[in-house]
Parts: structure tokens; C-alpha cells; sequence
């Protein structure tokens, strides 16, 4: 993929970078390991301290990194401002936490001492996505700097501005040459650099084949890795759930950042006593929406990321209906310049059809009806994905049983999944593996190193 900006809005190129040439990337890995043996050695206060600097500027400059990324991917302007709060939230949790979390961890022993302490190991390598540009850069970033590893960040090709400004954070933060490194690299040369013995750790968000690749790479080099890949979350309505705050928590599970999150609650599963109240309350909340520019506070759909990703979103909707889904609303593109997709909703989805068994990355809502929670639960498992999940009901218990029986990383209960940086986040099976956020994030790349005394 070429290194540029284009704006969805009217699909205009605005910018084109190079990629580095190979002795620019040594140069880059020479400096990032120098700085890595030194920031190593730094107290976890002074490693904090860089993070609450990055958190307030980030946050000093909102407005300006918001217009960033709905410029490179058409984020809603209002999103992207909370993309920023967040990130910024992430990088001030793991300066406010790192020391407790870092702490020595004494083990119990039958005899004499033994306590774990926790090292870091080198250059962590991310490879991230273009659907929250900032916020995910944060998570892979925050905890692994601040538990004394430097980061060298590859980001998605098509928002090479949020990638470049990034790194002017950490500068003007004070970060010394190295702990943060921006690379603009194509994806394919990524698993060359997992050979390299100074990279340590590699991580990637992003779809199963990325990340299938990043992963043979490390493997082949017996490297630690950490997949944060697609996800086709269920979010189950039982027949005692608030129906309006169902419709509340769908309508943004679904809907928000275009649909183009992992965790978006893409799969709505209602037993059958409520089913059409929620789908005719859900419906009536996302028609008629403003369609416009993402810039413009009063637009409700903007672009999605590309022309491409609303291309292949129409055709898996298009395939879908021909297996013999129905059109509840929406089912096309909106009839203007730009990547647009309308707000769409699906219904009788045929078992084995496209929207059955693939990941829809854009605003397109997939609605079963179901006879009860048996079946709730086996459509919801039905998936290769293992990343979230939701279930609503007014008997909290009733609704744990059920999340305990989702094979997923996480289960939201009354709440579409949202991510937050005091929750582990992390799926199974084909979305991937590992935890970012929490004390569990910061654990993934760092040396658990047990000192014993006799
Ligand atoms: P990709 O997986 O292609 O891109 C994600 C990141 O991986 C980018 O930085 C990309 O770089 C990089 N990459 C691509 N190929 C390789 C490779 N062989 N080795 C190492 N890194 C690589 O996602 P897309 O943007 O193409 O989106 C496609 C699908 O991926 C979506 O429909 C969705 O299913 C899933 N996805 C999931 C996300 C999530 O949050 N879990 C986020 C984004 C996508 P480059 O841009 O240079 O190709």
C-alpha cells in the first residue's frame, strides 16, 4: 500500500511519503536499541514522567489531532476528539499505575526467598491499524515505555500524518532519540525486522492475515507476540432486558467510528418475546441520519476509512442478499462522492452466507431472532472470532451465566463492549492472543524474572 493521505470525504489525495530505504531503517534500529540501553536504567518516575507530559499535550492539542484523523480516515469530528481524551487517558493511567504494577512480586516458598522482578527487553515492534490511529498506538506504547522498553511504531499506510505526529509528541515530551520511533514501512517488510535480535516483542492490530504473517515471523525467530485482530461480537438481548437501553447501547456498539471497530457488537441476538420491539425501536433510531462532512459536528454518517473498504463492505451486504438475507434498512452505498455506506440493518441471514460467517467491517447490523438462550448462546459461538461480546438483561446473574458461556476475551454486561484502560482487552480463537491495557498489558513484554535467595 503506498504511505498517503486521502481524505474519504471526497477521496482526494493530500499527501505522499516515502517509505525508508534500508540503511535509513538501520539507522533508525541503532538508535532505537542505544536509547533502549539507556532508558532501560532510568527509574520508573522518570519513565512516568514522559507519559504524563505526552498525555497533557495530547490533550492540549486535541482539536488540531482530531482533524488529523478524520482527515486521514473520516472519523465523525466528535470521535475523534474522544479518540484523543482516551489516548491521552491511556498513556496518564500507566504513568499514574507502572510503579505499583512493576513492583517486585514475592512468591511463596517452602523455603528461604524468592520475589519476581519484572526487566524490560528491548525495541517493541507495533503494527497498527488505521481505525483509531492514536488510541491504539497508545495502548501498545504507554505500558512498554514505561516498563523501560523503547517502541518502534509501523502504522497503517493510509494515516502516515497521525503516524509522523505521534512521534512529534514524544519529542516535544522530551523523550530521548529513540524511545519512540515512527517507521514508514509497507507491511510486507515488517517480518524482516522480526529477525533482527534487538526487536523483542511484536505486535499488530489488524485482519487475521497481517496478523498471520506477523506471527509466522516471530515464531520463526522465537520471538513473543501479541494479535489484536477481527472480531463479530454477539450482543445478546434476553426477553428481561431494557429494551431502550438495548437500542441505546446497540445503535453506538454498532454505529460508532463508522462500524469499523473489532469490538463492534456486529451480530444483535434478541430472543423472540422481544425481538421486534428492539428492531423496530433500533431501526427508527439510525434513519433519516445527517450524511456528511465527518468535520461537520451536525453530521451522524460520514465516510468509511476508504472507497476500497466500502467497495468490499457493499459487496459481502450484496452477497448476502443474494443467499437470501433481507434489507431491513440501508443496504447501499449513498449516492455521493466520498466512501459512503448507509446505516443498514440485516435480517434473516441465511447459516453459511457471507454476512454469517465473515467480519463486516463498516456500519452494516446483522439481527437474528432466536427462540432462547440455548440458541443464543450456540449462534453466538457459531463464529471463527473470539474477541467480545454483550448480553442484556435486568438479572445480572442470568446474564453472567450466559457470558460465562461465550467463548470470547470479553463480555460486557447492559454495555456494548468499550475499551478502557483499566480492563484487560484481548480475544481467543482467530482474534488473536495476549492482553493489552491493565496490569496484564504491561506484563506482555517484560522479563517475569524470578531472584532467588537461598
Ligand atoms: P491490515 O491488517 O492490512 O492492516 C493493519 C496493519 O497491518 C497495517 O499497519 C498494515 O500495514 C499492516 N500489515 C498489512 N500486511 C502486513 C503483513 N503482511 N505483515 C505485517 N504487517 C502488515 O488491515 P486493513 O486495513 O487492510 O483492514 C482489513 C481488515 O482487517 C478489516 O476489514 C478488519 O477485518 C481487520 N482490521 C481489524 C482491526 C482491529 O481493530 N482489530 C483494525 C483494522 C483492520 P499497511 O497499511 O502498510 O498495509
Amino acid at each position: 500500500m503506498p504511505i498517503q493521505t486521502i481524505n474519504p470525504y471526497n477521496n482526494k489525495l493530500i499527501q505522499s511519503f516515502d517509505a525508508l530505504t534500508e540503511s535509513e531503517l538501520e539507522h533508525k534500529l541503532a538508535q532505537a536499541h542505544r536509547a533502549y540501553l539507556s532508558w532501560r536504567n532510568e527509574p520508573v518516575s522518570v519513565r512516568a514522567e514522559l507519559l504524563h507530559k505526552v498525555s497533557d499535550i495530547m490533550l492540549q492539542r486535541k482539536n488540531e489531532l482530531a482533524k488529523l484523523i478524520t482527515l486521514e480516515m473520516g472519523k465523525l469530528i466528535a470521535q475523534s476528539e474522544s479518540e484523543i481524551e482516551m489516548c491521552a487517558s491511556v498513556y496518564q493511567y500507566y504513568a499514574d499505575h507502572a510503579a505499583a504494577f512493576l513492583e517486585d512480586k514475592p512468591l511463596e516458598v517452602s523455603d528461604g526467598s524468592a520475589f519476581i522482578r519484572y526487566t524490560p527487553t528491548g525495541i517493541i515492534l507495533g503494527v497498527e491499524p488505521w481505525n483509531f490511529p492514536f488510541n491504539q498506538v497508545g495502548r501498545i506504547t504507554a505500558p512498554n515505555i514505561v516498563a523501560g522498553n523503547v517502541v518502534m511504531i509501523k502504522h497503517a499506510s493510509n494515516v502516515p500524518q497521525c503516524a509522523a505526529m505521534m512521534e512529534t509528541i514524544f519529542k516535544e515530551a522530551g523523550a530521548p532519540e529513540g524511545v519512540y520511533t515512527n517507521l514508514f514501512l509497507p507491511g510486507d517488510k515488517i517480518a524482516a525486522l522480526a529477525a533482527d535480535e534487538r526487536v523483542t516483542g511484536l505486535s499488530l492490530t489488524g485482519s487475521e492475515k497481517a496478523g498471520a504473517s506477523l506471527a509466522e515471523a516471530a515464531g520463526k525467530n522465537l520471538k513473543k507476540s501479541v494479535l489484536e485482530l477481527g472480531g463479530s461480537d454477539a450482543f445478546i438481548i434476553l426477553d428481561d432486558a431494557d429494551i431502550d437501553l438495548a437500542v441505546e447501547k446497540a445503535v453506538l456498539g454498532r454505529f460508532n467510528n463508522m462500524g469499523q471497530s473489532c469490538t463492534s457488537s456486529k451480530r444483535i441476538i434478541a430472543l423472540e418475546a422481544v425481538a421486534d420491539e428492539f428492531l423496530d425501536k433500533f431501526k427508527a433510531k439510525i434513519i433519516g441520519l445527517k450524511v456528511g462532512d465527518p468535520l461537520d459536528p451536525d453530521t451522524k454518517i460520514g465516510p468509511m476509512v476508504s472507497e476500497e473498504a466500502a467497495a468490499r463492505l457493499a459487496e459481502q451486504v450484496d452477497d448476502t442478499v443474494k443467499a437470501g438475507a433481507k434489507i431491513v434498512t440501508g443496504g447501499k452505498r449513498i449516492d455521493r462522492e466520498g466512501a459512503f455506506y448507509d446505516f443498514t440493518i440485516l435480517t434473516d441471514i441465511p447459516k453459511g452466507s457471507v454476512a454469517y460467517r465473515e467480519e463486516l467491517f463498516g456500519p452494516v447490523a446483522s439481527f437474528y431472532k432466536v427462540r432462547d438462550i440455548e440458541a443464543a448462546v450456540a449462534l453466538a459461538n457459531d463464529t471463527g472470532f473470539g474477541l467480545g461480546g454483550s448480553v442484556f438483561s435486568r438479572d445480572t446473574d442470568k446474564a453472567i451465566a450466559v457470558a460465562s458461556r461465550i467463548d470470547t476475551g470479553m463480555v460486557f454486561i447492559n454495555q456494548n463492549v468499550a475499551s478502557r484502560p483499566d480492563l484487560p482487552f484481548g480475544g481467543t480463537k482467530r482474534s488473536g492472543y495476549g492482553r493489552e491495557l491493565s496490569q496484564l498489558g504491561i506484563e506482555e513484554f517484560v522479563n517475569k524474572k524470578v531472584i532467588r535467595i537461598a
